[in-house]
């Protein structure tokens, strides 16, 4: 499947390119232009959502993969029965899915390989190379030292191979209790990295698996499991985060232990395939948490709505929110893939949803907190009830997204902000005596201003028949040209649709949330959801075929996202669509059209 080239994966070099391009030159796996030169996957562990960092790590891997025309595999890595739920599984899916990271065939599963991995722990056991160890989590740890000291050899490091045989063949039976019994890689318990202080290849854990259901007894460890996984499947790069550096010789050293003595004729079989275990910098994004554990606290705690509540910084949320997958690509490509642990600002993300959705999204006009305008003298000019068609453009990055038709008559609705009574001088929009043009309509001046009590509730205005469309008047008699200088949205109120619109902000105000205090629910924004119960949007503005078919690229998740004229970037809910809301469509606001927090940051 991993064919279709990624869409925004320009080619920035970056560590990993020269080190595969060192790997081609070597032929060490193979001769350039062979699928199997490049393998990579995305091991995701089915115990949440995916979120932004997952996403660095799908552009990465999915991208090498087409770069260099080898193949990508989605592997869930389902090796811990207790915390994996189908849930996280589909969700995953999907979601790598939308991202546009085709795998090669099926999607892979740890747990098919459990049967394998005992068989090459069972060779280890017989190699000398495993034990089983009968000792206390407790006394485990105990004995494995410090960074400073030596670790301790368990009293059963050296007990009889068959005994170990045994013992762990009962383990996988069930005969044990959980924690009873570990089996342990014998390496080295002086070493100076911990890692390879006999880790735990197995434990014991009694509980019931998604896919294997009660088969199992024994579940593997990360560490031993991982490379396993990645040499069944061919994988050339193991690339992970830095945080695995430490476990590399670990890796490495397991898969040595299984192809030590085996060769031509050997009683083991023929060498099984070594990866290249790669590590890079993970992303860490500004205003956001990266955490399974921490992101889970804020659905739990019912903080957010759930997963994919638009807030939240996963994969699910931000397809909700109107982010785009491709946009999402271009910053995870963006900013590059180093060694160095660094934090990258949030505002980067949306910008790339910004310069994305400019270039592809329709233009409508939606008046968020309608104030009603009245064109008193729309009589004067025809039938006091006529409705005047206006053409609009749907995209001016674009013009084959073509145009459209706008109904204006003589009650109209404007932003309650575009108006003000005692406006300064600088105030370019509707203001008691000014002039303002609608666009796409007509210019309009505001003659009187109907109040209950404060609050403004009408606006008595005239048009200029001369301005259809916006365009200026012809001059007057002394030649001299009526200019204006603001131009607002509006719509139609006779035909406008009411629509609820849900304005999203930022989940934290702080940079590193939880940083102050420890905790990032100290740090949740009380304004990160505004409701509009009731916006008005222009009636037919579902997205037209012209549209659908721009050079641009039209979205090809079928999400619905339009620009909403000087107001931001909106998409339709995909949980609430017109046909599952009923009358009032709800729309999310993905980002608005300028960055706000620069400007904070800025001050
Ligand atoms: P968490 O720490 O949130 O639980 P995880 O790393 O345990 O995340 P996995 O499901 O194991 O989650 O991750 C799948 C893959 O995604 C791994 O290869 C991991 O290295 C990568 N990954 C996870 N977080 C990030 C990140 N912030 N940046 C880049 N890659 C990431
Ligand atoms: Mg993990």
């Amino acid at each position: 499947m991993s064919e279709a080239p990624g869409p925004e994966t320009s080619p920035k070099r970056h560590f990993i390119h020269q080190i595969i391009d060192e790997h081609i030159a070597h032929g060490r796996w193979g001769t350039p232009g062979d699928r199997s030169v490049v393998r990579t996957r995305f091991p995701p562990e089915p115990n949440g959502y995916l979120h932004i960092g997952h996403a660095k790590s799908i552009t990465l891997n999915h991208g090498l993969a087409v770069e260099y025309g080898g193949a990508f595999i989605l592997r869930f890595d389902d090796t811990n029965p207790e915390k994996e739920e189908q849930e996280f599984v589909d969700s995953i899916t999907r979601d790598v899915a939308w991202m546009g990271g085709a795998w090669e065939g099926d999607v892979r599963f740890a747990s098919d390989y459990f049967h394998q991995m005992y068989d090459w722990a069972v060779e280890l056991i017989r190699k000398g190379f495993a034990y089983v160890d009968e000792q206390s989590a407790e006394q485990i740890r105990a004995g494995r030292g410090t960074l400073t000291e030596a670790g301790t050899d368990s009293p059963f490091r050296d007990r009889p191979v068959d005994d170990s045989v045994d013992l762990f063949a009962r383990m996988k039976a069930g005969e044990f209790a959980d924690g009873s019994k570990v089996l342990r890689a014998k390496v080295d318990m002086a070493s100076p990295n911990l890692n390879l202080r006999d880790p735990v290849m197995y434990r014991i854990v009694n509980a019931r698996h998604h896919r294997t259901g009660d088969e199992w007894h024994i579940y593997p460890m990360y560490d031993w499991a991982h490379g396993l996984e990645d040499s069944i499947e061919g994988i050339t790069n193991s690339i992970c985060t830095l945080e695995f550096e430490n476990h590399r010789p670990l890796y490495d050293w397991f898969i040595a232990a299984i192809n030590d003595g085996r060769g031509p004729g050997s009683e083991w079989g023929k060498a099984i395939h070594h990866p290249q275990q790669t590590e890079f910098a993970r992303l860490n994004p500004t205003f956001v948490i990266t955490s399974k554990r921490k992101l889970k606290q804020l659905v739990d705690e019912k903080h957010v709505e759930g997963w994919d509540d638009p807030r939240m910084p996963t994969i699910s949320a931000l397809r909700r929110r109107g982010y785009t997958p491709e946009a999402i690509r271009a910053f995870c490509t963006e900013i590059g893939t180093t060694k160095f642990n660094a934090s990258h600002d949030y505002g980067l993300l949306e910008n790339a949803v910004r310069d994305d959705l400019n270039k592809r999204a329709p233009r409508r006009m939606c008046v968020l907190r309608p104030l009603k305008v009245t064109i008193t003298n729309w009589g004067e000019h025809g039938d006091a009830d006529r409705v005047e068609w206006m053409e609009a453009v749907n995209n001016p990055e674009d013009d084959a997204a073509g145009t459209r038709q706008i109904p204006f008559g003589g009650t109209l609705s404007i932003e309650r902000a575009d108006f003000m009574e005692d406006a300064p001088k600088k105030f370019f929009r509707l203001k008691p005596g000014g002039e303002v043009r609608l666009r796409y309509g007509y210019w309009i001046t505001c003659n009187e201003v109907i109040k209950d009590g404060d609050e403004v509730v009408e606006l008595r205005c005239t048009y200029d028949p001369q301005t259809r469309g916006g365009d200026a008047p012809p001059p007057d008699a002394e030649g001299n040209v009526r200019k204006v200088k603001g131009t607002i949205h509006w719509v139609a109120t006779s035909h406008a649709v009411p629509i609820e619109v849900r304005l999203y902000d930022r989940l934290f105000t702080a940079e590193r949330p939880g940083k102050a205090t420890g905790n990032p629910i100290d740090d949740l924004n009380p304004e990160s959801l505004e409701v509009v119960e009731r916006a008005l949007l222009e009636p037919n503005w579902r997205t037209t075929d012209a549209e659908k078919a721009v050079g641009t690229g039209a979205f090809r998740d079928g999400i619905e996202r339009f620009q909403f004229e000087r107001l931001g970037y909106f998409c339709v809910d995909e949980k609430l669509t017109p046909d599952q809301a009923g009358d009032r469509p709800v729309f999310n606001r993905a980002v608005t059209l300028k960055d706000s927090w620069a400007k904070q940051a800025g001050k």
